[in-house]
């Protein structure tokens, strides 16, 4: 017996499931443990380091000194979080929406998104989910913890540019819809779709959505619409595409408050959609958490219902949109090339022409997992600012398409953005010297 079964008593240790059993660190760990060991500007993971607005912030504290919100919810959601968010989302989708059975609330998008692949998904059937990378990293995982398979079709670069020379669009991503097509089998159950897209910041148009959603009818697909970033857009109009004729019936979108409201600690999302595709969702939700925390919920609807008065969220929007064009000055700066986003707070950045040196020592983590995370520890290394690697949203077989490119995150304080500035003066400086070189 292996010592990884055998303890000192002799007797064999309980064994975890395999998907679980991994004792890796994690991309987030990994990333964020380089970063500080620099002391680098973590542009990395997607949480604000900024505080919320006051007003937000009140509505939590006053739902906590309330003495009757503390007790179990009621699994679809809070009654007033439930209006608030029928409120928002009948003007978001252009139909009156039932806060009664059209909503459910859950412990965050991530949540919504895991009832959803259980409700849909029936266990050892081989049925598969189609996912279009990059794909956000939980995706992967909750599919396989609902029984199902992922199956996986890229947005390809299509441009006449060279995107490890020139800025490129978030539009240049395109989902070639032969392709998506070819991947459905006879197996294929859901379809997950994000717009305003993580990582690269790509907000599907009306057109793609349309011949999207015309696959999804034709294979009688339900889509998940993971739409948690449909407030950050610059300039793109983001369409839901539950709105496009036809789709509401098939369609659940998923929305999260830690994005609309800056507070991602607070673990509050939601799924809407009509009453059949909510009802089992909810079923799922009952029993993967049975309810999401009461007082939050309360802050969020009280939140929620000042900001339709305050013009919180076109307010927001101005400031992303700052922060978005001041990280693409400080890469225009330096010489770093990067893919301009149209929606949602982050920025892919090609580091294709950074030189590694062939002798550079890597820690044994970051070797087994390839070339792009090596440029991403390289880089925070380096040159002080950290990423994530986008290889992470990738499978094995279409890893390589992201290898040049590294994300960063704009949700950061004007001063995080400042030193990244002025980090980052090394880097122009390398970068000059590597373009000099011809390769
Ligand atoms: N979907 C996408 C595309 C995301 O980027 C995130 C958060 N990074 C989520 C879902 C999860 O949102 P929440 O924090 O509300 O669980």
């Amino acid at each position: 017996m292996s010592s990884t079964t055998a303890p000192a008593s002799g007797q064999p240790r309980p064994q975890p499931a395999a998907m679980y059993a991994a004792t890796g660190l994690d991309v987030w760990t990994m990333m964020n443990q380089a970063a500080a060991s620099v002391g680098a500007v973590n542009l990395g993971q997607g949480y604000m380091s900024f505080p919320p607005k006051d007003f937000i912030k009140r509505a939590a504290q006053e739902a906590l000194a309330d003495g009757v919100q503390h007790q179990y919810a009621p699994p679809r959601g809070r009654p007033r979080l439930l209006d608030e968010v029928a409120a928002r989302f009948s003007g978001l989708l252009g139909r009156p929406i039932d806060p009664a059975s059209e909503i459910s609330v859950h412990a965050g998008a991530n949540e919504a998104l895991l009832s959803a692949f259980c409700a849909f998904l029936e266990p050892g059937k081989g049925q598969e989910a189609v996912l279009i990378e990059p794909a956000f990293d939980q995706y992967t995982p909750n599919v396989a913890m609902a029984g199902g398979t992922p199956v996986y079709v890229p947005l390809r670069v299509r441009t006449s540019k060279d995107p490890a020379r020139e800025v490129i669009s978030s539009d240049d991503w395109k989902l070639d819809p032969a392709e998506l097509e070819a991947a459905i089998t006879s197996k294929t159950r859901i379809l997950v779709l994000n717009t305003p897209h993580n990582p690269v910041g790509k907000v599907f148009t009306r057109a793609e959505l349309e011949e999207i959603g015309a696959i999804a009818t034709r294979h009688n697909l339900l889509v998940i619409a993971d739409e948690v970033y449909e407030h950050l857009t610059y300039g793109a109009e983001h369409v839901s595409i539950a709105t496009l004729p036809g789709m509401w019936e098939r369609t659940i979108t998923v929305g999260s408050a830690g994005k609309l409201l800056g507070v991602t600690g607070w673990r509050v999302g939601w799924a809407v959609g009509p009453r059949e595709l909510i009802q089992p969702t909810l079923a799922a939700h009952t029993r993967i958490v049975f309810t999401a925390n009461t007082p939050l919920q309360e802050g969020v609807a009280s939140a929620l219902s000042a900001a339709r008065d305050n013009g919180f969220v076109a307010v927001q929007r101005a400031e992303y949109q700052a922060r978005r064009n001041r990280l693409m000055a400080i890469f225009d700066d330096v010489g770093l090339p990067y893919v301009a986003p149209d929606g949602a707070y982050y920025i892919l950045a090609n580091a294709g022409a950074v030189r590694i040196p062939d002798d550079y020592e890597f820690p044994p983590f970051i070797e087994e997992r390839g070339r792009n995370f090596k440029l991403a520890y390289y880089f925070t290394k380096e040159f002080g600012v950290s990423g994530i690697p986008p290889a992470e949203f990738y499978s094995p077989a279409h890893k390589d398409i992201a290898g040049d490119y590294i994300r960063f995150a704009f949700c950061k304080t004007d001063e995080g953005l400042d030193e990244c500035a002025q980090r980052l003066q090394k880097l122009k400086a390398h970068l000059q010297e590597a373009r000099a070189v011809p390769f």
